[in-house]
């Protein structure tokens, strides 16, 4: 199946660190991280298909099975659908029906501070063990003697992970552009993986989060970059739900991101279902609210060609960016 005309270009990673100077952040245990997915995980993608098939009763049966095989493997979600051209990336072709969207959480405990240095190991850290799973997930599929192809958690993918995972029931889109599970919360990440076993899928769903959003404005407030809308654009699409959707400035987005940890802070400060998630579930010390850093936002990067980005309104442009209580200001005697 071809992208749809109407879908956006995969994101150029290096056309926009190109944009804002190259890239800054030296971390050891990022750089080791990254390594093994490259390295590694991407050498695991393909593999040997068993010559008998599985025979399902139903598709109902199928995806029960690699639903439950999906949360032995490590996801904390899972669900099922079909895909559709405008869920591939431009110019992109993916050779099965339906997806297998997995998602899995990130540790409060690493976001107290954000941006930081733990925030940073953190997303990356759930790249890497998120990338076991849909490897596993794959592999199982193999063994069932049916093709499949993986959708890394980590970018270079075919599939639009957002799209997949709202029509797989993960969970509303947020006013940060992320999806908001109603258990959850934001603060995790998302894989899939492709295949053409007839299965059951899941349905979109509709919690109030949405509505929720359009009264909170947490992620706006705390965004360091003020990138963050205050209305729905009229020109970036709609939700699943048909509700115009909130558009972040990449443009000033980005350079924050590039510059600090890969920034982040507007899922830790999402309040939506704040309490559930910012409980002490393993004995460590947490906070109800993560320590939000505030620096100086480099200039917006709009420089990357325009048949290389997707549309993003410029948000917020002549407005200086809000300082509200229990912001941080880093200093020089700051480390993070
Ligand atoms: S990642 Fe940071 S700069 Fe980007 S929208 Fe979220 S809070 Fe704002
Ligand atoms: S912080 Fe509030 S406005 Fe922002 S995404 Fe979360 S619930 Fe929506």
């Amino acid at each position: 199946m071809k992208a749809s005309e109407k879908s956006p270009v995969n994101f150029q990673w290096n056309d926009w660190y190109e944009a804002v100077g190259g890239r800054k952040i030296q971390i050891d245990e990022v750089d080791a991280l990254l390594n093994k997915i490259y390295n590694d995980q991407y050498l695991r993608f393909h593999g040997e298909i068993a010559e008998k098939k599985t025979a399902f009763h139903s598709p109902e049966e199928a995806a029960e099975l690699i639903k439950i095989k999906a949360l032995e493997f490590g996801a904390d979600m899972v669900g099922i659908c079909r895909i559709e051209p405008t869920d591939i990336y431009k110019g992109r072709e993916v050779a099965h029906t339906f997806a297998i969207a997995v998602g899995q959480k990130m540790l409060w405990r690493n976001f107290q501070v954000v941006p930081s240095q733990e925030s940073a190991i953190e997303c990356v850290r759930v790249y890497y063990t998120l990338g076991e799973t849909v490897i596993k997930i794959a592999e199982f599929i193999r063994s069932l003697g049916y093709d499949c192809s993986i959708e890394h958690p980590i970018g270079d993918s075919d599939l639009l992970h957002i799209p997949i995972g709202l029509k797989a029931g993960f969970g509303e889109l947020g006013r940060h552009g992320s999806i908001i599970h109603p258990v959850h919360g934001p603060l995790f990440r998302m894989g899939s993986v492709a295949t053409s076993i007839p299965l059951a899928c899941d349905t979109p769903i509709d919690a109030g989060i949405a509505d929720f959003c359009d009264k909170c404005r947490a992620c706006r407030i705390y965004c360091p970059a003020n990138a963050i809308p205050d209305e729905r654009s009229k020109s970036g699409g709609k939700d699943h739900l048909g509700n115009d959707r909130y558009m972040v400035d990449t443009g000033k987005c980005f350079p924050y991101f590039a510059n600090h940890y890969y920034c982040s802070a507007c899922l830790p400060v999402c309040v939506y279902n704040h309490k559930e998630w910012a409980r002490d579930f393993e004995g460590h010390a947490t906070t109800s609210f993560p320590l939000v850093v505030f620096e100086n936002a480099p200039l917006p990067a709009d420089t990357v060609a325009e048949d290389k980005k997707h549309f993003y309104p410029k948000n917020n442009r002549d407005k200086p960016v809000e300082i509200p209580a229990g912001k941080h200001h880093l200093d020089k005697t700051s480390k993070i």
